[in-house]
């Protein structure tokens, strides 16, 4: 007799989902949760060679000090597991120095600075916290001033004795208004003895955060440079050097590997060989294309919206109003439960608007995102099925898809 139990009875996931998860169009830009950006070739050749070897990986890791020292301008680098993991460890190396005990020790830090300053304004959440990524060190978070006020004196008011250093946030997440400019901080900075690490995690500027003075500066090689998943540390030969030998300590539990490595570093040396005006005119052609074939759409008024911290996208803001009978929200979602799954940026729906942006898609990809949107806007105005869920609704909603990860496949 037959034994094996039947296909229906099994749990096993092979045989319940679908060989891959449904494709997705992304319209968002370089996001984590979407697998960030296409590796390029370089970046995909080079992580492939390297994941056919052996290879010391010190030795391997000055080779990407030395790229990102020409990328960048700093004195040194190394390559992480992600940005997440560069700040944690750049904040672990701010506590321990090159001290191997310490390094071991951590998070206890009994007899070691371990408070690091962050104005109020950038504790944000890029997908997890960034006071989550400090204190897993072992480090307190030192909140200087308001929500979207933070003046130099708040700053200089959090700085103490027990100050390892401050970490400063470059993104569209942080609060916009009322923070201090990194150069002030990095003056305050230096007046107390204190290091900068700056989070230019998707921040096109390579060389700009070492010019502004900062100590150590980490940004995704998953992102804008279409690199293997990883991030870059830079900064001065000592702050790298207690950085990278985090490794022998919480390091292990983030670490990259040697095709993170080799791929980053080929991402590095792509990117100062890219034809960065061409990739604007493509990206700008979508925009043309995606006016044209929407501007006649009833309820949407269409804008060019420069990238919030002055990366060279131009994405198009779409303001979704009542004509359009749906909310910006209901757009985005019945646009993501299409197939192929069409993601658009929705971190700002609650103003009422979505932004397509282009950096992702080819001309194919595009046509299809417009024509999907049209044809969302049409049915819900014929249906009048929209305008029902409220924003409270649909992030309760998004809780509820985290929490229901997996089933009912795993259960
Ligand atoms: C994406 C992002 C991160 C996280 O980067 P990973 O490399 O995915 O860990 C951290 N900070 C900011 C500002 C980001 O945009």
């Amino acid at each position: 007799m037959d034994d094996r139990p039947s296909m229906a009875m099994t749990n096993d996931p092979i045989a319940l989902s679908p060989p891959k998860p449904k494709p997705i169009i992304n319209a968002a830009g370089t996001m984590t949760w979407l697998g960030a950006s296409r590796m390029i070739p370089d970046a995909l050749e080079a992580a492939t060679d390297m994941a056919g070897r052996f290879v010391d990986i010190d030795s391997l890791q000055l080779v990407a000090s030395r790229a990102i020292a020409r990328a960048t301008g700093a004195e040194a680098g190394c390559i992480t597991g992600c940005s997440a993991a560069g700040l944690s460890l750049s904040v672990a190396g701010a506590m321990t120095g090159a001290n191997l005990a310490r390094i071991e020790r951590l998070p206890d830090v009994d007899g070691l600075k371990d408070e690091v300053v962050v104005q109020a304004g950038h504790l944000v959440n890029y997908g997890a916290p960034i006071a989550q990524a400090i204190r897993l060190t072992g480090a307190k978070v030192i909140a200087a001033g308001s929500a979207a006020r933070v003046e130099e004196y708040n700053i200089a008011d959090a700085i103490g004795e027990r100050t390892a250093a401050i970490v400063f946030v470059i993104s569209h997440h942080v609060v916009q208004e009322g923070q201090t400019p990194l150069a002030d901080v990095v003056a305050l900075a230096r007046a107390h003895g204190v290091p900068v690490i700056v989070d230019a995690a998707a921040e096109y500027d390579l060389e700009g955060p070492i010019k502004a003075g900062a100590d150590l500066t980490v940004w995704s090689s998953h992102k804008f440079l279409g690199g293997p998943t990883a991030g870059i540390v830079a900064g001065t030969r000592e702050r790298v050097k207690a950085t990278y030998l985090q490794n022998r300590g919480l390091g292990r539990h983030m670490k990259v590997g040697k095709e993170g490595i080799a791929g980053t570093i080929a991402a590095l040396e792509a990117w100062s060989r890219r034809d960065h005006d061409a990739v604007a005119e493509r990206e700008c052609a979508l925009l043309d294309d995606w006016e044209g074939a929407l501007e006649e759409l009833q309820g949407l008024t269409l804008s060019r919206h420069k990238d919030w911290t002055g990366n060279p996208v131009v994405r198009l803001k779409i303001d979704v109003g009542p004509d359009s009978g749906l909310y910006a929200w209901e757009l985005a979602d019945r646009l993501a439960a299409r197939n192929p799954a069409i993601i658009v940026r929705d971190d700002l729906v609650e103003h009422g608007t979505i932004y397509l942006d282009p950096c992702n898609l080819s001309e194919a990809e595009g046509a299809i995102v417009s024509s999907a949107l049209r044809a969302e806007v049409e049915r819900a105005c014929r249906k009048g099925d929209g305008r029902v869920m409220t924003l409270a609704a649909r992030r309760r909603a998004k809780a509820e898809a985290a929490r229901a990860w997996g089933d009912p496949v795993l259960l």
